[in-house]
């Protein structure tokens, strides 16, 4: 029997070590050493639930454990009956019922800081297949039949992003993993890096022999300390079995990758910033093109994912493309990891297809507002992003359905508000973080969100005017129609699609002396 303890950030901060070590002594003294193996894994997924803990024996798991109850979880599984067990959540709860784990396989399966437990889930089979039984060709293609598109927000079709890099003359060519997570409330990439290291390493290194880079980087926030520890673990042990380094495989494929951590500026999330920062110089954007396809990190074709994208790669090699065209929608293939939080019962990491309605994401998965609450809004794509009303919630969830609704699928944020949110209140919010995280370099956007700012500042002070609310409007299509980029193009959009839907609101908080 395993009992298998989650030990990501989630649950670690709410006191998952200490269940840990109680459940290993409660193991101990009852002389179950042999019997029973207490593990570390990655995220279990129901994070509101923390510490969660989950057996071999049974599909659920047990939620919100706490180190006493550990003798308890012990007795239950020598099938002694027990009076102070920890609440325990079917497998077939909606939270989990609609989600199909690609992504998430292993998340909460294996133990992310050995290397022999992902390889025998199947990890690295897929590296292996690539270098011995596929062109670089045949890679890129594959790719590009999946339909997979860029986690990271934007959307762009990774196969035709790789057959750009592919095609570009040159020896030296780079694959970055961005790992630069930083709209409010998004922890998807976090959870992969720290519960599946591995899978993003070969997704890199399937990437990096499909458009013929030797060398990678993961660019990682500095307020990621688990993910980087377990990222480091993770590299060294893929060196020791000759997974990473020179010949892989014994083939002709050489491939490493370093980590370099950023130092906590948001605009470094955007790709010409981030390879900048990777230069160790200072993170700002510059023009595109050239494009890092065409001239990225040190001048060198330079291929940019994010940790999703690479994460969703050993998958497509191993069921091929067919299977995961299959999945999604026609325009948006896969699945979508999110993190759900805000005012909702079910808080946690869900990856569910493309094309699910945000209905049964809000309402059934994440059970709905706490004590009776309605659903007013969903903020998704953070900062760039926007709040889409409750009365779309029948929209299923793709990249062109976000777009019309005048939000972005971003990198996977889901935050649920209920009605006793004042929108303008959110707008002010992400206005305030575009503000602190705009970089200056260019004046639409370091002015502009100031201005905006101020003027939503404003509205909550109750002293706009109407001519106020067509400023505020003005400015935020100036704003997006000439900054420099994409922090600066998309900072209007809370403001805007909170303007589209909630209008009344700006205009109840109008000075009543207007
Ligand atoms: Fe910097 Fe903002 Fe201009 Fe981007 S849009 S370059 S973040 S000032």
């Amino acid at each position: 029997t395993r009992l298998r303890c989650c030990t990501a950030a989630g649950c670690q901060s709410s006191g998952a070590l200490a269940v840990k070590a109680e459940l290993e002594k409660a193991v101990q003294s009852a002389g179950l050493d042999e019997a029973i193996e207490v593990c570390s894994v990655g995220c279990l997924r129901f994070c509101g639930q923390g510490p969660l803990v989950a057996t071999t024996e049974q599909a659920g798991l047990y939620a919100q454990v706490t180190p006493e109850q550990a003798p308890a979880i012990v007795a239950q599984l020598q099938g002694q009956a027990t009076a102070s067990l920890p609440q325990q959540l079917a497998a077939d709860h909606p939270f989990f019922a609609h989600q199909m784990p690609i992504v998430l396989e292993n998340s909460g399966q294996i133990d992310p800081e050995r290397i022999e437990e992902y390889i025998a889930a199947g990890g690295y089979a897929p590296l292996h297949h690539a270098l011995m039984e596929m062109s670089a060709d045949e890679v890129v293609q594959e790719i590009s039949a999946s339909g997979l598109r860029g986690r990271g927000g934007g959307g762009y079709p990774t196969g035709l992003k790789w057959a750009t890099v592919a095609k570009m003359p040159g020896e030296q060519k780079y694959v970055i993993c961005n790992a630069d997570e930083g709209d409010p409330g998004a922890f998807m990439d976090r959870s992969v890096l720290e519960s599946d290291p591995h899978r993003v390493l070969e997704g890199m290194a399937i990437a990096g022999y499909a458009v013929g880079a030797n060398h990678g980087y993961i660019y990682i926030r500095a307020e990621y300390p688990l993910a980087i520890a377990h990222l480091q673990k993770a590299i060294s042990q893929a060196k020791r079995y000759g997974l990473m380094g020179a010949q892989i495989f014994g083939s002709p494929f050489d491939f490493k990758i370093d980590i370099r951590v950023g130092a906590g500026a948001f605009v470094c999330g955007e790709e010409t910033a981030l390879i900048a920062s990777v230069e160790g110089k200072r993170g700002t954007p510059r023009p595109r093109p050239p494009y890092p396809a065409e001239r990225g990190l040190w001048g060198c074709p330079t291929l940019i994912n994010n940790v999703e994208t690479y994460a969703n790669i050993p998958a497509i090699i191993r069921q091929g493309s067919d299977w995961y065209a299959s999945i999604g929608t026609e325009k948006s293939k896969g699945t979508k990891v999110f993190a759900l939080t805000g005012k909702i019962n079910n808080p946690g990491l869900i990856e569910v297809p493309m094309g699910t309605p945000l209905r049964r994401i809000v309402e059934e998965m994440g059970g709905g507002v706490p004590a009776g609450g309605t659903v007013k809004a969903i903020q998704t794509g953070g900062p760039s992003g926007g709040c889409i009303p409750a009365a779309a919630l029948d929209t299923p969830v793709s990249y062109e359905s976000l777009i019309e609704l005048g939000t972005m699928m971003g990198s996977g944020g889901m935050i649920v508000m209920d009605t006793q949110t004042s929108m303008v209140d959110v707008a002010q919010f992400y206005m305030e973080f575009c503000r602190s995280e705009s970089c200056g370099k260019c004046i639409p956007c370091r002015a502009g969100t100031v201005q905006l700012h101020e003027l939503l500042n404003k509205f909550l002070r109750q002293e706009a005017t109407p001519s106020d609310l067509e400023k505020l409007e003005n400015l935020c299509h100036m704003v997006k129609e000439s900054s420099l980029c994409g922090l600066g193009q998309s900072a209007p959009n809370p403001v805007l699609s909170t303007l589209r839907y909630f209008q009344n609101e700006y205009t109840a908080l109008m000075s009543a002396t207007a």
